[in-house]
């Protein structure tokens, strides 16, 4: 899938829409959920040009995957959720139902919340 420079995501990223962001550095944007879940809900993405956790594994590098998803356990740490734990989502393609092409991790927690999603 050829990456879409229009998604949201991309629009956060640019500045031109506005989030609550949670943490970010140089490669990485944590945001708060516009829609959320659980009490406790943020989206985690590289801010390179990756469309789905499958495109982020072919294209990106090693060093990248590996540092996005220390990150993304740092992010975890930052809002206090390594104690009681919480739950790493990455929607991908259709199935899935994934929405916006612009590859990101769902951080799930605050709360115990539930059994996985029933087939
Ligand atoms: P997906 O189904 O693609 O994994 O999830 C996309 C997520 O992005 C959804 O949980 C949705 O609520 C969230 N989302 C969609 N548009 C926006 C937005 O403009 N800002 C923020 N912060 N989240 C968004």
């Amino acid at each position: 899938m050829t990456y879409d420079t229009n998604n949201i995501f991309a629009k956060i990223l640019r500045g031109e829409v506005s989030c609550e962001r949670v943490y970010e550095d140089d490669h990485v944007l944590a945001i708060k959920d516009i829609n959320p879940k659980a009490p406790i809900h943020v989206l985690a993405l590289p801010k390179g040009p990756y469309t789905s956790l499958m495109d982020f594994s072919i294209r990106a590098t090693a060093d990248e995957i590996g540092l996005f998803f220390q990150t993304v356990t740092k992010v975890a740490e930052l809002l206090k959720l390594h104690d009681n734990g919480f739950r790493l989502v990455s929607n991908t393609g259709s199935d899935s139902g994934q929405v916006v092409p612009h590859f990101h991790v769902h951080l799930l927690g605050g709360k115990q919340i539930g059994s996985m999603a029933e087939g």
